[in-house]
């Protein structure tokens, strides 16, 4: 199968569902990675400049891919302003044919951040014209994939339908996220928190929920028209 997971930011994917994507690897699956928007303000220090940060995130997102051997996909945009218009839509629509999905995950719409928020909501109503024929990008139509939502942040407002039990692959996924290093500064910056150790918080959490050590909380689209299967996310 192919995977898509589509995200506002450049470590977000590994945060949410880099576990199940190593799972889906190892199944035998193609990981493609769609990141929206470059990260270019993702840093507090005043000697580096957005084009810089930004620069330093694309490296860190190519290394987290690789150690998947996934294909990342860089949009581009600017980071903290990503916007609902036709040139954002065309975009991910373009991302959708290029990575021709069965899977799909996405933001919730019920994160905290609007990046996350508008990136969720832009790839949910996109998965529908990147099927049709009139509607002309750089890559030719693909058919509705399957959608799961990805956990929030921390888990706040978001009651998981399904967990996947990620446990065996935790290195994998820490290893992904802790590709992101000019991020652990940041975080601390921002938030006070170590992001690596807020995302084993997490998992721990789910990991509890679901009666195991580790596991990543998702909810099925269900929505028309119906593609969505359980079935396809994989198993420890
Ligand atoms: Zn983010």
């Amino acid at each position: 199968m192919r995977i898509l997971a589509i995200a506002a930011h450049p470590d977000d994917v590994e945060w949410q569902c880099g576990g199940t994507l190593a799972l889906c690897k190892e199944r035998g699956d193609e990981i493609i990675i769609a990141v929206a928007t470059n990260g270019n303000v993702g840093t507090g220090d005043p000697l580096i400049t957005r084009e810089m940060i930004a620069a330093t995130r694309h490296e860190e997102a190519k290394a987290s891919a690789a150690i998947l051997d996934a294909h990342l996909i860089w949009m581009d945009f600017d980071d903290e302003f990503l916007t609902d218009n036709r040139e954002t839509r065309e975009r991910f629509i373009d991302a959708i044919r290029e990575a021709r999905p069965d899977v799909m995950f996405i933001h919730s719409v019920l994160d905290h951040h609007p990046d996350h928020r508008l990136a969720g909501s832009i790839a949910r109503d996109a998965r529908i014209p990147a099927s049709v024929p009139l509607v002309v990008t750089n890559f030719p139509p693909t058919a509705i994939p399957t959608v799961f939502e990805m956990d929030t942040e921390l888990g706040n407002h978001f009651e998981p339908e399904f967990y996947v039990d990620v446990t065996r692959v935790m290195e994998t996924k820490t290893a992904m996220l802790s590709s992101h290093k000019s991020q652990a500064a940041w975080m601390m910056h921002v938030f006070g928190t170590e992001f690596t150790e807020n995302m084993l918080i997490q998992g721990r959490f789910r990991g509890a929920q679901a009666c195991t050590q580790y596991a990543e909380g998702f909810k099925l689209l269900h929505d028309w028209p119906y593609t969505g299967d359980a079935r396809l996310l994989p198993s420890k």
